[in-house]
């Protein structure tokens, strides 16, 4: 016979590690379990990824990601301060790089104000030469308490509260079935994997690239899909770090969701440019050569994705030149930091979004949150997921308490 658990919670990453450990501070007696299916936690979007604490400038006022980005960043902060994880406040800088930028830029500093970012500074051409002396703009706005962080360290940090709070976190399970079965007078759920399983009283998918996948198990596949947009990364020369003080962004597409290629200065003292936003061939397609056919026709069957391949062709056939040739990708740098040179760029790492298209091709712009019964799906959680971890986590867990008999 399995064991049997009050709660078992599906994916490794920082969200559903967050929301193991926000349910066990809540319920010290629940008996908990998380499945990753992986040998180690965080290894896909939570820890491929920029770093950034972000303060919440770009998110729709009211939204989900506006609210819990702002109230993450404030528990991140309290959380890495508690458990010795360092995080600096270094700021970050928006540019517009001529007038025809400057009315984004106003849009964008409107939208920050009302999700109350503080500190918040639109400055002129000698302003931005005092923040980032390298950085040719006609106007910018300064985020001063944008920060970063090494979102790995603060997801093995929950992983330790988990443990010590007597959750149990169980590697290289892959559930490939969710199924539900009578138990005495009510109902329960069997999670297996190829050499395993176990019962649980109530299951919280927290999947991220897999999300649609998992939601397909227990009857709830909806009509979103997950379509895996990878973002490549470039590494400064060590001699170029100096032109990049702190966090240098563009002015942002409003369309997208993606920020554009931005500079990032790393924990480390690294600085990377991108992530641009090219489609994965798998979904976990890290390189370009990374194919598996068999998602990569799922993809381009999917009439949501044709649908957005459709409307937005032009960025995304620039994305793709961008993708393989160096020389663009740098151009787009270049914009804000005239100095850096194509010579001044090593390739870097890659990440993956979990990124939800809809039917009607629109993408997903919220975090989303869906499910019945017993059983809750986090079906959306792209950035500012990781910043705002702890928020949903806790968001989550009361959900979970709301719904569940957690006894
Ligand atoms: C390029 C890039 C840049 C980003 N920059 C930032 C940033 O600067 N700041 C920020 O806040 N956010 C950023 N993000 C977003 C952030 O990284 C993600 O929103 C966050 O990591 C999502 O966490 P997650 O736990 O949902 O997903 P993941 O980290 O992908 O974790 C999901 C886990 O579920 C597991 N899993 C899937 N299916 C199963 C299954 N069937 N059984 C068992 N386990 C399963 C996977 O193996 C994985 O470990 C960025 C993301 C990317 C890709």
């Amino acid at each position: 016979m399995s064991v049997r658990y009050d709660v078992a919670i599906v994916g490794g990453g920082i969200v559903g590690l967050a929301t193991a450990f926000r349910l066990l501070e809540r319920r010290p007696k629940l008996r908990l379990v998380l499945l990753e299916k992986e040998h180690q936690l965080l290894l896909h979007q939570s820890t491929h990824n920029s770093g950034v604490v972000h303060a919440g400038l770009y998110y729709a006022v009211g939204s989900r990601k506006a609210r819990l980005c702002r109230d993450g960043k404030a528990e991140l902060e309290r959380f890495a301060a508690e458990h010795g994880i360092p995080i600096e406040r270094c700021g970050k800088l928006v540019v517009a790089v001529d007038r025809a930028e400057a009315p984004g830029l106003e849009a964008l500093a409107k939208r920050a104000t009302a999700n109350g970012v503080p500190g918040l500074e639109l400055v002129g051409p000698e302003r931005i030469a005092e923040i980032e002396p390298h950085v040719a703009g006609v106007a910018g706005l300064l985020s001063p308490t944008t920060a970063i962080v090494d979102f790995g360290a603060v997801g093995h940090a929950y992983a330790d509260e988990v443990r010590a709070r007597g959750g149990d976190i169980l590697l290289a399970c892959r559930v490939d079935a969710i199924e539900r079965r009578a138990a005495g007078a009510g109902e329960e759920l069997l999670l297996r994997w190829a050499d395993g399983e176990v019962r649980a009283g109530a299951v919280i998918s927290c999947a991220g690239l897999w999300s649609d996948r998992v939601a397909a198990m227990t009857g709830h596949a909806g009509h979103e899909r997950v379509v895996p947009f990878r973002g490549d990364y470039l590494r400064l020369r060590p001699e170029a770090r100096r032109l990049v003080r702190a966090l240098i962004y563009p002015v942002n597409d409003p369309r997208f969701p993606f920020l554009g290629i931005h500079l990032t200065r790393r924990m480390d003292g690294e600085v990377w440019a991108g992530p641009n936003a090219a489609l994965a061939f798998a979904r976990e397609g890290y390189r370009r050569t990374d194919i598996v056919p068999r998602e990569l026709a799922e993809t381009l069957a999917d009439r949501g994705f044709l649908r957005l391949a459709f409307r937005f062709w032009q960025a995304g056939a620039a994305e793709m030149v961008r993708d393989v040739w160096k020389p663009a990708f740098a151009a787009q740098v270049r914009r804000y930091l005239p100095e850096l040179r194509d010579e001044d760029l090593e390739p870097g790492p890659s990440g993956v979004r979990a990124q939800s298209v809809r039917l009607n091709g629109e993408l997903v712009d919220d975090f989303s949150i869906g499910g019945s019964g017993r059983i809750l799906h986090v079906r959306n959680a792209p950035s500012p997921a990781a910043t705002a971890s702890l928020a949903i986590g806790r968001e989550l867990a009361e959900l979970a308490e709301r719904r569940f008999d957690l006894g």
